[in-house]
């Protein structure tokens, strides 16, 4: 996932931050650098990224650097509540409540993944124990509709004229009515024509406008026109999975002041998160925020996986895990911080589970492997390493390879190897 490319350049550009001695003007502005242009890189707008510059100086300027304070935290806390603003799409306008009928409307262009976040809407909400169903308001949907997850999951759906649709489900007792509409691949006027006259027939509570987040910050555009054209009161933001340009079209978005309120992160009906900003900008940071915290000792160049290993054994420990959030602002968000909890959680349980199936000579080779690889290709690929981890599955695959990135980061791998001698220093029967 292109967006974990954000998340590494943005978590190394702070934590080398945190690896210089004595932090002053250049060290911060290189930072600085460093995640202006993974920003860049990910489409965000510049002027965003420009004044969220100028906004982490003026924090940062505003404490006495040269006193007692923590100055690593206090860049890390200007940078974290500066990603927020930027992505921050404030809230909803209209919150369904269970057991009382809404009406939500889908709209977007074709190909947008409206009619895949129709049925992952519903599912959602049906996991926690609402009644939804579903209705089509577009000519050859009702086939789509019936093919797709919606029957599998047994969502009822309609698909002939919505308005009977939504008339026969309200009599039903199903408390969410979920409306999918037309299908054009452009802007143009009659898909505005077609969406008002589904929603004057409907009336919808609810109008949810879904997006492709590949168009980058091009979403500012699109957010805007159908904002002027129907009355949005939230967004859902589809493949978050595929490319560079996610964060880039979030930004967009929050720019117009639409809510977020969903994220689609693949292909499969589970794959759809809640948008919520704090635990988002968290996870982008989330493995240097796991570590900021450990003793330097760590960052020296000295660490084996063995130590990683036992670190990671501690981290799983509540208590650890707890100091970890405790680097994350606000005690208001609670619940969602113990989701947040519970995925670092899992993520740790994972390494070491991948490390218990190891033994000491296994991890040793496959560092050098890894070794290896950054000093020759570089590009380390799943089809490569599935050459080394035969038996390994894609998921344990990336498990390894998100596990080994982590040690890189730490270990500041390259530094050491050019200490070393670089490959030419490695015993060959390693190899
Ligand atoms: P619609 O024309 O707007 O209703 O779009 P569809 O729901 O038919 O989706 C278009 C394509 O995008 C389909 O192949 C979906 O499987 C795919 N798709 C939808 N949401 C996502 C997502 O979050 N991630 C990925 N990778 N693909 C998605």
């Amino acid at each position: 996932m292109v967006l974990a490319q954000l998340d590494g350049s943005i978590s190394r550009a702070i934590q080398q931050m945190s690896n210089a001695t004595i932090i002053d003007d250049n060290v911060l502005n290189e930072c600085l650098n460093e995640i202006t242009r993974a920003l860049l890189q990910s489409d965000v707008q510049l002027k965003l990224v420009s004044d969220m510059q100028t906004n982490i100086k003026r924090i940062v300027s505003l404490h006495d650097l040269t006193g007692g304070h923590n100055k690593r935290r206090i860049i890390q806390q200007a940078i974290f509540t500066e990603l927020c603003q930027i992505l921050d799409p404030r809230k909803s306008s209209f919150t369904p409540k269970k057991g009382k009928a809404s009406v939500i409307m889908f709209v977007g262009l074709q190909g947008s993944g409206k009619t895949t976040a129709c049925t992952k809407y519903a599912y959602y909400h049906l996991k926690k124990g609402w009644k939804p169903a579903l209705v089509s308001s577009r000519a050859g949907a009702f086939d789509q509709l019936k093919q797709n997850d919606a029957t599998r999951v047994k969502i009822p759906f309609y698909g002939r004229i919505a308005v009977e649709g939504v008339k026969r489900f309200k009599k039903e007792n199903y408390d969410l009515i979920i409306v999918d509409t037309g299908g054009h691949h452009k802007q143009e006027a009659s898909l505005f024509e077609e969406m008002h006259q589904v929603a004057e027939a409907t009336r919808p509570d609810l109008v949810i406008f879904v997006m492709d987040s590949s168009i980058g910050q091009a979403a500012f555009d699109q957010a805007q026109a159908f904002k002027q054209s129907v009355s949005v009161g939230a967004v859902i933001i589809t493949k978050m999975d595929g490319h560079a340009k996610g964060v880039g079209a979030l930004s967009a978005v929050a720019a117009t002041k639409s809510p977020v309120i969903f994220i689609g992160t693949g292909e499969h009906i589970d794959e759809f998160e809640v948008f919520d900003v704090k635990p988002f900008v968290s996870r982008l940071l989330d493995i240097l925020m796991s570590f900021v915290q450990l003793p330097q000792k760590l960052f020296e160049g000295n660490l084996t996986l063995r130590m990683m290993y036992e670190k990671f054994q501690k981290i799983l420990k509540r208590d650890s895990i707890g100091q970890v959030l405790s680097m994350l602002p606000p005690k208001s968000a609670e619940l969602t911080l113990n989701d947040h909890e519970k995925e670092i959680q899992a993520k740790f349980k994972s390494y070491v589970t991948v490390m218990d199936s190891m033994t000491d000579e296994g991890k040793q080779k496959m560092l050098y492997i890894w070794f290896y690889f950054l000093n020759s290709a570089r590009e380390i690929t799943i089809e490569s390493n599935s050459f080394f981890f035969p038996r390994a599955s894609g998921r344990r695959v990336r498990e390894v390879m998100g596990m080994l990135e982590l040690y890189k980061d730490i270990a500041k791998v390259r530094s050491k190897l050019g200490e070393m001698g670089g490959i030419g220093a490695l015993p060959r029967s390693m190899m």
